[in-house]
């Protein structure tokens, strides 16, 4: 740390203070060449220095230095205007590490600077109340269910009730849920010949209820790859809402749990099939570095994580028999293509299905606007996002567009409601399920 913001850090005046503070190796990797520039969404959209991975670097050097308080408007706007989706991180020839940049200068913010009382309950109901509690979260998943199949959401909508409360572009973001959660007790779906690898679900909180049946295509098509699948009781949400968030604390308590739930198994993998999870579960080791008690357990279980696309082409793939005649689209969730670097497999997992026809979008892997509660954050750019991904996958000629992250999937529902062309949105793995469940591959029991 420089000298400027050891002193920053040590005083009550502007400045970051440990635990977490921005790390200065990282800040001084960035030799601002701008070759990020080109690949960040917000740059793009507003053509703006600070609106730029570049000049985000810079505003967290001012306040490491104290030429600018944390407390700034622009920085404050900057820090939570970025997506972290990465792409800078992805491109950059430095090496900079700026996810870690970003969220740790999250969590200065919101430890020193106050949210309105109104902001605070309802953050803390939801990544506390909510994510914080899996019981909680599928009960509230339930209430919402019942809201959407009882005739409710019509009502609410039809009578104008949602835009006189300001809600309603907010409530055409809602995930419709699944008939059947799934709910991780220890189950295990076995496959129909020998058993050749063991792994575990993830079943993520928003995967397990509005998307449950990826969950199970999941387990499925493991289990038509010779997998062994077991979803250990106690898992629960990964806590990379609440790292995008700024609140480290509260996510590494999630984490905890996750690493005590995945810890004895004996198994190769953790498969993921979110990838913002993915992401997460992978950066455990990291995250919870500076515990004693959970550095080391947290690296081996983050050792494990694999993406299911990429776990899937790690092994020797059972080549799906039946045919799925569609022309889809893969959009790019940033958590998969620039954090775990994963491009190639969900592609291969595609091309592998006897019938489908891949076709590439433009700019597949730039961010559809999603990124954790964004679209709640910054609904303006996030809109323009979401516009610019579906106008790009509607200039193909697919009628499905895949993807790899629940919260992708659903802002290109919106989005593709937005624009009158509600054509479907899948997983990979769904599409998978139905090529082995149409074909004479293994089925899982
Ligand atoms: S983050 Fe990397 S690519 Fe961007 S300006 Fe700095 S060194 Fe260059
Ligand atoms: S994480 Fe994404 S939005 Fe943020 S600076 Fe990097 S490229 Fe831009």
């Amino acid at each position: 740390m420089s000298a400027a913001a050891e002193s920053a850090a040590s005083s009550n005046g502007p400045g970051f203070a440990a635990p977490d503070v921005p790390s200065d190796a990282i800040i001084n990797t960035c030799v601002h060449c701008g070759l990020c520039l080109p690949n960040c969404p917000t740059y793009r959209e507003l053509y703006r220095e600070p609106s730029s991975p570049r000049g985000r670097i810079q505003l967290i050097r001012n306040v490491a230095e104290g030429r600018i308080g944390i407390d700034s408007p622009i920085f404050r706007e900057q820090m939570y205007q970025c997506l972290d989706c990465r792409a800078c991180e992805a491109v950059c020839p430095s090496g900079v590490q700026y996810g870690q940049l970003v969220e740790t200068a999250r969590a200065q913010i919101e430890r020193a600077v106050p949210r309105p009382i109104w902001q605070r309950v309802l953050r803390r109901l939801a990544f506390q109340g909510l994510f914080g509690s899996m019981p909680r979260f599928r009960a509230f998943a339930g209430l919402l269910r019942f809201y959407q199949r009882s005739g409710l959401q019509r009502l609410a909508r039809a009578t104008g009730l949602l835009r006189l409360v300001g809600m309603e572009q907010r409530e055409r973001m809602l995930p419709a849920i699944d008939s059947e959660f799934l709910v991780p007790r220890g189950q295990t779906w076995t496959p129909a010949g020998p058993v050749e690898h063991r792994v575990a679900l993830f079943a993520g909180c928003v995967m397990s209820t509005a998307y449950a049946e990826v969950d199970r295509a999941t387990a499925r098509v493991l289990a038509a790859n010779g997998c062994e699948v077991v979803a250990p009781p106690s898992q629960g949400c990964c806590g990379a809402l609440h790292v995008h968030a700024g609140l480290l604390d509260d996510g590494r308590e999630l984490m905890r749990r996750n690493v005590e739930a995945f810890e004895a198994l004996d198994v190769e993998a953790i498969v993921v099939n979110a990838a913002g999870c993915g992401a997460a579960l992978k950066e455990y080791g990291h995250l919870l570095a500076d515990d004693p008690t959970y550095a080391a357990r947290a690296a081996a279980v983050a050792a494990k994580v694999k993406d299911v696309t990429e776990y899937l082409c790690s092994i020797d793939l059972t080549p799906p028999g039946g045919r799925v005649e569609q022309t889809v689209t893969y959009q790019e969730p940033c958590h998969l293509a620039h954090a775990q670097r994963v491009k190639t497999p969900p592609r291969q997992l595609l091309r592998a299905i006897p019938g489908l026809r891949l076709v590439e979008m433009a700019e597949s892997d730039l961010c559809c606007g999603s990124a954790g509660i964004y679209n709640l954050t910054q609904p303006e750019l996030s809109a323009a996002l979401r516009r610019r991904k579906v106008e790009h996958a509607l200039a193909t000629d697919a009628t499905t567009i895949v993807s790899a992250n629940p919260g992708c999937m659903l802002q290109l529902q919106a989005g593709l409601a937005e624009a009158g062309r509600p054509i479907a949105v899948k997983h990979v793995v769904e599409l998978l399920d139905e090529a082995y469940r149409a074909g004479s591959a293994p089925a899982a029991k």
